[in-house]
């Protein structure tokens, strides 16, 4: 590991846990994301190869590219890859839309076998969760509309705040770093309070429970101002742009109330880099993670870094992205002595394939960014080539 500036135009850096075979297989992958068709209806077409007993191919391909395998135990190549160069894993496990209390209790004690996988384990510097892998989505609609809640729904909804206290407290029990990830804004509400509680109940000595903040919300500045504003315990946020953009959009529209996203990118791209200021200026209490593939951001926050007189691998500030994209974002970060971690998606190939699906989209001609990914996994096939 050598300390400086990075750069991330080095793809030797950037692919060096990667082997040719890899490489190749990269390729093809990043080239189909090309066809629209191929995009849109690729989850439900993977979906049946898998009933069909196709599941092999599928997590061979875009699976392994994306997913450290279906368990702990299958991610733990990838995790050891990783930290042979000095970057992090963050076990996500990512089995979504479930509806059943038996699954909620089944992921809240997955998430738990994270949380106890980290513990001690310098490669695993942080655990993740969503709330809607614990809790129904309609319940969480209900109680930030302010609703009436049933008996049977008072019942559910204790059982969601004790399972989400039960992961935070393993969290701190175990000494991990937890964080929440944030979601629709029309249940982000009581997500934000139990995050703000805990919090509030877990950070006395460091923080150890994070929060997300999605800075393409143009309500999120004042918010972490807000939630600065009050002292007494460390505040953690993990600090991402946002991913249900259109989604948001669309349902704002359709029922005719404020759109909660900002009015362009550059409005996000503004507020993402004020909050990473505001942030650092507050390092003494806060402590965060950009979560972001964006160059420019990374490159501001080192910038902020280097300002603030804080060493590049400062406990208290991580840089993050997803496994199998902006490698060399996270592999050039690391190598100059930033603290770089990468989420590791695993659960059930069926399960996770609404996951893959985002990523497909994220980097097809669709998403409007088409070629990053794909340009430089070609320009490090061709420097191996000579
Ligand atoms: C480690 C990690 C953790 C994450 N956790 C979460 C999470 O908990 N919750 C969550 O919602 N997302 C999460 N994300 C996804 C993230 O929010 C972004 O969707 C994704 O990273 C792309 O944004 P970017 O910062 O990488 O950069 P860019 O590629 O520079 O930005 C793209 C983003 O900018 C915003 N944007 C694009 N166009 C416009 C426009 N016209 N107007 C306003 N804004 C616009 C959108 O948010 C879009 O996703 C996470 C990402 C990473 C890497």
């Amino acid at each position: 590991m050598t300390t400086g500036e990075p750069s991330f135009d080095n793809t030797e850096i950037a692919f060096r846990f990667r082997s040719n075979g890899d490489l190749r297989k990269a390729e093809l992958l990043f080239r189909t994301f090309n066809f629209p068709w191929l995009v849109k209806n690729g989850p439900g077409m993977a979906a049946k190869a898998v009933d069909f007993g196709f599941k092999g191919l599928i997590k061979s391909t875009i699976f392994s590219h994306f997913c450290g395998g279906e368990t702990i135990a299958e991610c733990k190549p990838t995790i050891g890859l990783l930290w042979k160069h000095k970057v992090g894993t963050i076990l996500d496990y990512s089995v979504e839309g479930e509806e059943q209390e038996s699954v909620f209790e089944a992921t809240c004690n997955e998430i738990i076998r994270t949380i106890l996988e980290a513990s001690g384990n310098e490669a695993i510097p942080f655990s993740v969760f969503k709330t809607t892998g614990i809790a129904r989505f309609t319940l969480l609609e209900k109680v930030q509309k302010g609703n009436e809640l049933n008996a049977a729904e008072k019942a559910e909804w204790e059982k969601v705040r004790e399972r989400f206290i039960r992961i935070c407290q393993a969290a701190h029990d175990h000494r991990v770093r937890l964080f929440v990830d944030a979601e629709e804004t029309w249940i982000q509400e009581p997500i934000d309070r139990l995050a703000e509680e805990m919090m509030r109940r877990f950070n006395t000595e460091r923080a150890i429970i994070y929060n997300t903040l999605q800075m393409y919300r143009h309500d999120r500045l004042a918010y972490l101002q807000r939630m600065l504003s009050e002292t007494g315990f460390y505040q953690g946020y993990k600090l991402v742009r946002g991913a249900y953009m259109e989604k948001e959009r669309q349902r704002a529209a359709e029922m005719g109330y404020q759109d909660p996203i900002q009015p362009d990118k550059a409005a996000s791209d503004r507020d993402y880099d004020a909050a990473l200021e505001l942030c650092v200026s507050n390092i003494d209490r806060v402590s965060i993670c950009a979560g972001t593939h964006n160059e420019n951001s990374s490159l501001k926050l080192v910038g902020m870094m280097r300002e603030a007189g804080l060493r590049p691998d400062d406990e208290r500030i991580y840089f993050s992205q997803l496994l199998g994209m902006s490698d060399h974002i996270s592999f050039n970060l690391s190598n100059a002595g930033f603290r770089v971690a990468k989420y590791v998606p695993y659960g059930p190939v069926k399960a996770v394939l609404p996951y893959l699906g985002r990523r497909a989209q994220e980097n097809s001609g669709m998403a409007g960014q088409m070629g990053r990914e794909l340009r430089l996994i070609r320009q490090e096939i061709q420097r191996r080539r000579g």
